[in-house]
């Protein structure tokens, strides 16, 4: 097991802005170093508390009183993550429109008596494109998986300008929600879903991983590792570990790569402009990232 080091643990005073995660099996996240982080380097207080559902015994309905707890209890906001993103939606106030378009929220703050959900991960992931792969052709893209993150994603690459997403997943009818939504959403672009079996690369520009085939606890990947040819870019977005089997097979075969380093730093950044009102330095944040995985020794 690596050893986890956390940003050193604060007392919150009362000019502390206080905030934090809630999710199953989320102790090892890196999001109290990397915010706590940023807020010390701007001079001021915050603190961020994992509250994790698995650790704790809690069952999932006791989300919306802890939610309510933490209004209660003076905080500015909280991120949301699995399995929660979906679930919380009724329990809010309102849905800020990025949370409305990707029906799932990773960022609920606080303020004047109202919870506002957010989603943060489809501007982190649009951010970490625009950085990582700067001039990447966007008329043809295949994605795989169509959960939370892949819904992100896919309303990011749309926004982007990509002018033919197809989606991909080995659940069907979660694949055909997440269409039709984007349907809905981006009338002018072309929204194909495709079962496993019938997706290829041919006549391609990019390809998404969304699913979380790469991970430790899921090794692999979703595509054929002879569908990568050199011509293609292709973005990961698991990040735990940061090169995938996916990244390395692109990477050997000459595609332009991106991991899913970005995607977290960036919606991180955002959430983290939403609970303080004060601007993050993104580039201080992907450093802080680093740091943290030095200090794991991960
Ligand atoms: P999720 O469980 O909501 O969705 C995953 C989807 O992948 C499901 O619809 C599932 O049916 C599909 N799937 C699983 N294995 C598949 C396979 N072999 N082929 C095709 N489809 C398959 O999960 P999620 O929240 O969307 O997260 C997915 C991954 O993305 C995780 O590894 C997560 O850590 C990562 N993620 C990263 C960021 C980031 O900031 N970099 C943000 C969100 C999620």
């Amino acid at each position: 097991m690596p050893v986890i080091k956390q940003a050193r643990p604060l007392e919150a005073g009362v000019d502390t802005i206080r905030t934090g995660l809630l999710g199953r099996e989320i102790l090892a996240s890196r999001s109290p170093w990397i915010h706590q982080h940023e807020a010390e380097a701007q001079g001021f207080a915050l603190s961020y508390d994992l509250f994790d559902f698995a650790a704790n015994g809690w069952g999932n309905d006791l989300l919306g009183p802890q939610l309510d707890r933490l209004r209660a209890d003076g905080f500015a906001g909280v991120n949301i993550t699995h399995p929660f993103k979906q679930a919380v939606l009724p329990m809010l106030d309102e849905l800020a429109a990025s949370a409305a378009n990707v029906g799932a929220v990773n960022t609920v703050r606080f303020a004047d008596g109202k919870s506002i959900g957010h989603n943060t991960d489809i501007t982190g992931f649009a951010e970490s494109f625009r950085r990582g792969l700067e001039g990447a052709s966007l008329n043809r893209v295949v994605q795989f998986g169509a959960g939370g993150g892949g819904s992100a994603t896919a309303n990011a690459l749309l926004s982007l300008g990509v002018r033919e997403l197809t989606i991909v997943d080995a659940d069907d009818t979660r694949r055909d929600e997440l269409a039709a939504r984007l349907k809905a959403g981006y009338p002018d672009s072309a929204i194909v879903a495709l079962a496993m079996d019938e997706a290829s690369t041919l006549g391609i520009d990019g390809v998404v991983n969304a699913t979380p085939m790469g991970m430790a606890a899921h090794p692999g990947m979703a595509l054929d590792p002879d569908w990568l040819h050199g011509e293609l870019w292709v973005a990961d977005i698991v990040y735990f570990p940061l090169e995938t089997a996916l990244l390395k097979q692109a990477r050997a075969r000459g595609c332009r790569v991106l991991d899913g380093r970005g995607m977290a730093v960036f919606q991180a950044a955002d959430a983290f402009e939403i609970f303080t009102g004060a601007r993050a330095d993104r580039d201080r944040m992907l450093a802080s990232f680093d740091d943290f995985a030095k200090a794991s020794q991960i």
